[in-house]
């Protein structure tokens, strides 16, 4: 639930209502939109609903009570109705620019990551990727070049002036790729590890959580709300393709989640149509079509020599390509911001929570 309080509330107000819900056993968090304060209960309310909710209505500054909420509670728009703006260095996240992260599957040797992060510097991405530590299928795959790629990530950032997003695996590695990242990345075989989520909210660098290949909307903002509640605010969605029946494409590109997630979460959506898709003709077309239906950003693989790549190499893009489809992205991103207005695309900031045909919990 959620308590909002009235616009001249006043700070002994809010505290009042705070306190009564630490009392209670609960966690509050407050958000200050444009006028009010609005305060989330957090924990198992359970059969207290019907007393709490009254309780809260009657105390001195609250507006009203809103019992209807769903089981994601911060990462939701009716807590939190504008949208999360994330700033790292030089790149805005969300504020409606275009978010373009590029560079290798995995970090392979200085050489590989500096001539990939110039060229895709030089093409207008606005944040450099790179695996250090890598999640692969088979045990004997190339496993990433671990702390020695997060050095060279970091001399990256340094050359490019492009701030760098690298995948956690595990809770131990947290500290080290903060200390050298600017962004750190759950991936998909992640997204329900909650000890790493938990570990990852208590970091001050913004997180970047994949989609788990099998999750649902709701699991997916589920484990935001690990991160989110845990002290990190700084959470980018990013759809990356689910497991479906199809096997032409190595996931299915669920682009439908991304004017969902618009309408449901303030956190700001990504896609990445390199891992959603698996081949690197199809790059392009679902990299425009995330674009087109809203998100802000995607996330694509770009190699010096892709086929020579030790991890990912089909759906790798060259240099050359990447700089195509930039000139693709820009005009793309430019239209649809002028959609805005477009009350299918901006779901998101009209009639939220009334009649939107979701479930409620
Ligand atoms: C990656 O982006 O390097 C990666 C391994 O992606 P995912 O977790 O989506 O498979
Ligand atoms: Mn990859």
């Amino acid at each position: 639930m959620f308590v909002v309080m009235t616009a001249g509330a006043s700070e002994a107000e809010v505290l009042g209502v705070k306190s009564r819900i630490l009392a209670e056993g609960l966690t509050p968090f407050d958000h200050q939109d444009a006028d009010h304060v609005v305060i989330a209960v957090v924990g198992e309310i359970g059969a207290r609903k019907p007393d709490l909710l009254e309780h809260f209505a009657a105390m001195p500054g609250v507006d009203r009570v809103n019992p209807i909420s769903r089981p994601f509670k911060l990462t939701s728009r009716e807590f939190h109705p504008e949208d999360t703006v994330i700033r790292v260095l030089d790149a805005v996240i969300g504020d409606g620019s275009l978010t373009v992260m590029a560079g290798p599957c995995s970090v392979e040797s200085r050489e590989q990551l500096f001539e990939t992060a110039d060229a895709v510097k030089a093409a207008g991405a606005t944040i450099l990727r790179g695996g250090a530590f890598k999640p692969r299928t088979s045990p004997y795959a190339f496993q990433g070049l671990g702390v020695e790629a997060l050095r060279y990530l970091a001399e990256a950032r340094e050359r490019t002036g492009l701030p760098v997003i690298t995948e956690v695996m595990e809770p131990s590695q947290v500290d080290i790729v903060a200390e050298y990242a600017d962004i750190l990345q759950i991936g998909t075989r992640n997204m329900q590890n909650y000890s790493l989520l938990r570990d990852v909210g208590r970091v001050a660098r913004p997180v970047m959580l994949k989609r788990g290949y099998g999750a649902t909307v709701e699991e997916w903002l589920m484990a935001a709300e690990y991160i989110v509640s845990s002290g990190n605010p700084n959470v980018i969605l990013c759809e990356r393709g689910i497991r479906t029946f199809e096997t032409y494409t190595r996931n299915t590109m669920d682009l439908a989640a991304v004017p969902l997630l618009h309408h449901l979460t303030h956190l700001p959506v990504i896609v990445d149509p390199s891992h959603a898709t698996g081949k690197r003709w199809l790059v392009r077309p679902l990299a425009i079509g995330g674009i087109a239906v809203g998100a802000d950003g995607v996330m694509v693989e770009v190699h010096p020599d892709p086929d020579k790549a030790l991890s990912d190499a089909e759906q790798q893009l060259t240099p050359d390509q990447f700089r195509s489809l930039m000139e693709a992205l820009v005009p793309v991103h430019e239209h649809v911001r002028g959609l805005h207005g477009d009350p299918f695309l901006a779901g998101a900031a009209t009639g939220f929570g009334a009649d939107d045909g979701l479930a409620k919990h």
